[in-house]
Protein backbone atom coordinates (compact mmCIF):
# COMPACT_ATOMS: atom_id res chain seq x y z
CA UNK A 1 0.00 0.00 0.00
CA UNK A 2 1.16 3.50 -0.74
CA UNK A 3 0.81 6.83 1.03
CA UNK A 4 1.83 10.22 0.94
CA UNK A 5 3.70 11.32 3.72
CA UNK A 6 2.13 14.46 5.14
CA UNK A 7 5.30 16.48 5.72
CA UNK A 8 7.13 16.07 2.25
CA UNK A 9 4.21 14.93 0.07
CA UNK A 10 6.87 11.96 -1.10
CA UNK A 11 4.94 8.46 -2.08
CA UNK A 12 6.12 5.94 0.14
CA UNK A 13 5.49 2.16 0.59
CA UNK A 14 3.53 1.73 4.70
CA UNK A 15 4.23 -1.47 6.67
CA UNK A 16 1.01 -0.81 8.72
CA UNK A 17 -2.10 2.12 7.98
CA UNK A 18 -1.27 4.21 10.93
CA UNK A 19 1.89 5.26 9.25
CA UNK A 20 2.27 9.17 8.61
CA UNK A 21 5.56 9.78 7.76
CA UNK A 22 8.00 8.49 5.00
CA UNK A 23 11.35 8.63 7.17
CA UNK A 24 11.80 9.38 10.52
CA UNK A 25 13.16 12.91 9.74
CA UNK A 26 9.28 13.87 8.70
CA UNK A 27 8.24 12.30 11.29
CA UNK A 28 10.59 14.48 13.56
CA UNK A 29 9.83 17.68 12.04
CA UNK A 30 6.09 16.81 12.25
CA UNK A 31 7.04 16.49 16.14
CA UNK A 32 8.57 19.93 16.17
CA UNK A 33 5.95 21.43 14.45
CA UNK A 34 3.14 20.02 16.85
CA UNK A 35 5.36 21.29 19.66
CA UNK A 36 5.61 24.52 18.12
CA UNK A 37 1.88 25.20 17.62
CA UNK A 38 1.01 24.19 21.02
CA UNK A 39 4.12 26.66 22.15
CA UNK A 40 2.20 29.57 20.39
CA UNK A 41 -1.49 28.73 21.67
CA UNK A 42 0.00 28.38 25.12
CA UNK A 43 1.44 32.06 24.90
CA UNK A 44 -2.10 33.57 23.68
CA UNK A 45 -3.84 31.23 26.32
CA UNK A 46 -1.45 33.06 29.04
CA UNK A 47 -2.02 36.34 27.75
CA UNK A 48 -6.25 35.80 28.10
CA UNK A 49 -6.09 34.18 31.49
CA UNK A 50 -3.74 37.64 32.32
CA UNK A 51 -6.42 39.82 30.39
CA UNK A 52 -9.26 37.91 32.26
CA UNK A 53 -6.89 38.00 35.52
CA UNK A 54 -7.63 34.14 36.21
CA UNK A 55 -6.96 32.98 39.64
CA UNK A 56 -3.20 32.72 40.23
CA UNK A 57 -4.42 28.81 41.42
CA UNK A 58 -6.38 27.83 38.87
CA UNK A 59 -4.86 24.66 36.71
CA UNK A 60 -5.67 26.08 33.85
CA UNK A 61 -2.38 28.10 34.61
CA UNK A 62 -0.49 24.56 34.03
CA UNK A 63 0.69 24.02 30.83
CA UNK A 64 0.12 20.02 31.44
CA UNK A 65 -3.60 21.17 32.13
CA UNK A 66 -3.87 22.53 28.66
CA UNK A 67 -2.03 20.04 26.68
CA UNK A 68 -4.06 17.52 27.84
CA UNK A 69 -6.93 19.59 26.94
CA UNK A 70 -6.04 20.11 23.27
CA UNK A 71 -4.52 16.78 23.34
CA UNK A 72 -6.73 14.92 20.77
CA UNK A 73 -6.35 18.16 17.83
CA UNK A 74 -9.73 17.58 16.80
CA UNK A 75 -12.67 19.58 17.29
CA UNK A 76 -15.42 17.42 20.08
CA UNK A 77 -18.38 19.02 18.19
CA UNK A 78 -17.50 18.79 13.98
CA UNK A 79 -14.50 16.59 14.23
CA UNK A 80 -12.41 19.23 12.06
CA UNK A 81 -8.54 19.32 13.15
CA UNK A 82 -8.77 22.46 15.46
CA UNK A 83 -6.51 24.80 13.61
CA UNK A 84 -5.15 28.07 15.06
CA UNK A 85 -5.80 29.93 18.50
CA UNK A 86 -6.38 28.84 21.59
CA UNK A 87 -8.87 25.88 20.77
CA UNK A 88 -10.55 26.30 24.35
CA UNK A 89 -14.60 26.41 24.80
CA UNK A 90 -15.88 28.08 27.97
CA UNK A 91 -18.86 26.01 29.24
CA UNK A 92 -20.43 29.59 30.46
CA UNK A 93 -19.22 31.76 27.73
CA UNK A 94 -20.02 34.85 30.36
CA UNK A 95 -17.20 33.75 32.04
CA UNK A 96 -13.53 33.89 31.60
CA UNK A 97 -11.31 30.84 31.42
CA UNK A 98 -10.45 28.29 34.39
CA UNK A 99 -10.11 24.90 34.31
CA UNK A 100 -13.43 24.25 35.69
CA UNK A 101 -15.03 26.60 33.14
CA UNK A 102 -13.03 24.70 30.03
CA UNK A 103 -14.03 21.10 30.90
CA UNK A 104 -12.64 18.00 29.03
CA UNK A 105 -16.17 16.93 27.89
CA UNK A 106 -16.28 19.68 25.78
CA UNK A 107 -12.50 20.82 24.57
CA UNK A 108 -10.81 21.12 22.48
CA UNK A 109 -12.94 23.16 19.42
CA UNK A 110 -12.30 24.18 16.12
CA UNK A 111 -12.62 28.40 16.05
CA UNK A 112 -15.74 27.56 13.16
CA UNK A 113 -17.75 25.94 16.07
CA UNK A 114 -16.58 28.17 18.36
CA UNK A 115 -18.08 31.09 16.23
CA UNK A 116 -21.36 29.09 15.69
CA UNK A 117 -22.11 28.47 19.13
CA UNK A 118 -20.60 31.63 20.60
CA UNK A 119 -23.81 32.91 23.14
CA UNK A 120 -26.36 31.44 21.06
CA UNK A 121 -26.20 27.45 21.64
CA UNK A 122 -25.45 25.49 24.94
CA UNK A 123 -22.56 22.53 24.80
CA UNK A 124 -25.74 20.13 24.92
CA UNK A 125 -27.27 21.37 21.78
CA UNK A 126 -24.02 21.80 19.81
CA UNK A 127 -24.01 18.07 20.87
CA UNK A 128 -27.25 17.16 19.34
CA UNK A 129 -25.84 19.04 16.00
CA UNK A 130 -22.32 17.07 16.10
CA UNK A 131 -23.79 15.08 12.69
CA UNK A 132 -24.97 18.15 10.73
CA UNK A 133 -22.04 20.50 12.03
CA UNK A 134 -19.67 17.14 10.73
CA UNK A 135 -21.40 16.72 7.59
CA UNK A 136 -21.21 20.34 6.69
CA UNK A 137 -17.80 20.56 7.54
CA UNK A 138 -17.17 17.80 5.03
CA UNK A 139 -19.21 19.46 2.32
CA UNK A 140 -17.30 22.49 2.77
CA UNK A 141 -14.06 21.08 2.76
CA UNK A 142 -14.86 19.67 -0.90
CA UNK A 143 -16.29 23.00 -2.35
CA UNK A 144 -12.98 24.07 -1.78
CA UNK A 145 -11.05 21.93 -3.35
ZN1 LIG B 1 8.37 12.53 4.22
ZN1 LIG C 1 -15.60 22.22 15.11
Amino acid sequence: MKKLCSVCDNKFEVSSPATKYCSGECRNEALRDRQTSINTRWTSLQRILTAEKCDEHDPLWRFSTYAALIKSGTCVFCGSKIGGGIALDRFDNTKGHTAANCPPESNPVCAWCNRIRGANLTVAQMFRLKPLLTEFQKENKCKKK
